[in-house]
C-alpha cells in the first residue's frame, strides 16, 4: 500500500500544473522576445502556421493566471494573442502574426529576479540576406581629415527588456541608469572632433553578450566600452571600478577562437582585414596571441586613463584598472572596458541618477 501511495504522489507529483503568471513582450530592431514567467518549469512544443501566419505555443500542464492586454502589439511580428486549452491540463497560446516568423524558443531557469520563465524569439523569416559585412573603413567627411578616419567606439548599454541589471535603492534599475549615461557619452563624443560612437543598444531590449561584441566588431569598432551600475548587499558598498579582461579569460578565448572556423575567418577583420583561415595552425596562434596581448595592453592603459578621470568626479573602488573574464571584454582585436559606474544600492549614488 506504502509503495502504492509513494507511486501516486510520485504522478501526481509529476503533473503538477505550472502557473503561467506573466506575458512580456520586447521588441528589439531585428526581433521580438516573448517571455512568459512561471512558478515551475513546464514542457513546451511551438509550431508555425500559415494563411494567415500564426505561432502555436502549446505548454503543458499549466493554466493562464494573467490577462493578456497591455501587450506592446501595435508594432512587431505579433497583432494579437489568444489562448485556449488543449485536451485536458494544456494551455494553447496562438500568435496572430502580421508577417511569418522563425520562432526560437527555450526554458529559462529563476535568476534573481525572475522565476521559470519560457522565452519565444521571433525572427522574421523573409528577410533578404544582407551580403556579408566587408570591413572598411568608415570616413566622415564632415569630421574626420583625408586619408584619416574617425575613431569609433562602440558604447554598450548593459542588461536591458527582459533583464533589468541590479534594481538599486528606490526601485531604479540598472537597465535605465546605464542606457542614459551610454546616451550621454555617445552624444558628448559626436561633438569631439575625430570620435563616432556606436551604440550596441538603442532602446530597452535584451541583446545577448556575445551578440554584444559581434555587434562592435560589424560597426568596425575601434574601442568597446560596456556601461553598468552594481548593487550589493550592502548600502554601504559604494564607488566605481573599471574592468578589463583577465589572462586566464584571454588564453581561454584565443583557444575558442582557434578551435571555432567560422569564427577565425573574420578575425582581425577589425585591426587589418588579417583573416586566421589560410594559415597554419602554430602561425594562427601567434597572430591571435599578439592580437589578444595588444587588445589586453591596450584596454588597460585605457582602463587606467578612464579610472583617473572618473578620480575626479566619483569616489573609486579601486586605483588600479581590474580583471575578471567577462564575456563582453573578449573580443581579441578591439580593446574593451567595462566601467561600474557606481552603487545603485548605495542609497547617495542612486540619488546622482537624475536622468
Ligand atoms: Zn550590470
Amino acid at each position: 500500500m506504502r509503495i502504492v501511495l509513494a507511486v501516486l504522489m510520485i504522478v501526481t507529483q509529476s503533473i503538477a500544473f505550472a502557473d503561467v503568471q506573466g506575458l512580456r513582450l520586447w521588441h528589439a530592431p531585428e526581433s521580438s522576445r516573448l517571455v512568459f514567467d512561471l512558478d515551475r518549469r513546464a514542457e513546451h512544443r511551438i509550431f508555425p502556421l500559415s494563411s494567415p501566419n500564426r505561432l502555436v505555443i502549446d505548454i503543458d500542464n499549466s493554466k493562464l493566471l494573467t490577462e493578456l492586454k497591455d501587450l506592446p502589439t501595435q508594432t512587431g511580428p505579433i497583432k494579437s494573442v489568444r489562448w485556449g486549452t488543449r485536451g485536458k491540463t494544456g494551455l494553447r497560446i496562438v500568435l496572430d502574426l502580421r508577417e511569418a516568423v522563425e520562432p526560437k524558443s527555450f526554458p529559462l531557469a529563476p535568476n534573481k529576479q525572475y522565476n521559470h520563465r519560457l522565452v519565444v524569439d521571433l525572427y522574421p523569416k523573409n528577410k533578404t540576406l544582407k551580403p556579408a559585412v566587408v570591413s572598411k573603413p568608415v570616413i566622415d567627411d564632415k569630421k574626420s581629415t583625408k586619408g584619416n578616419r574617425n575613431i569609433i567606439i562602440a558604447i554598450d548599454a548593459g542588461h536591458g527588456g527582459e533583464d533589468p541589471g541590479a534594481i538599486g535603492h528606490g526601485g531604479i534599475y540598472e537597465k535605465k541608469v546605464v542606457m542614459s549615461i551610454a546616451k550621454k557619452l555617445a552624444a558628448y563624443l559626436k561633438k569631439e572632433k575625430g570620435f563616432q560612437a556606436k551604440l550596441i543598444r538603442t532602446g530597452d531590449y535584451y541583446i545577448g553578450l556575445r551578440e554584444r561584441t559581434k555587434r562592435a566588431r560589424k560597426s568596425n569598432a575601434d574601442l568597446f566600452i560596456s556601461i553598468h551600475a552594481d548593487a550589493f548587499s550592502s548600502p554601504k558598498a559604494k564607488g566605481s571600478s573599471v574592468f578589463a579582461l583577465s589572462q586566464r579569460g584571454a588564453s581561454s578565448e584565443a583557444a575558442r577562437w582557434l578551435a571555432d572556423k567560422e569564427n577565425s575567418s573574420d578575425l582581425i577583420g577589425g585591426v587589418g582585414a588579417l583573416s586566421l583561415d589560410d594559415k597554419e595552425d602554430v602561425l594562427a596562434g601567434v597572430l591571435l596571441d599578439l592580437s589578444m596581448t595588444a587588445s589586453l595592453g591596450m584596454s588597460l592603459e585605457l582602463g587606467q586613463s578612464v579610472l583617473n578621470s572618473m578620480g575626479g568626479v566619483s569616489k573609486l573602488h579601486k586605483r588600479k584598472v581590474e580583471q575578471a573574464a567577462f564575456a563582453v571584454l573578449k573580443s581579441p582585436d578591439i580593446p574593451s572596458v567595462l566601467i561600474e559606474t557606481g552603487f545603485l544600492s548605495n542609497p547617495s549614488e542612486a540619488r546622482k541618477c537624475h536622468f
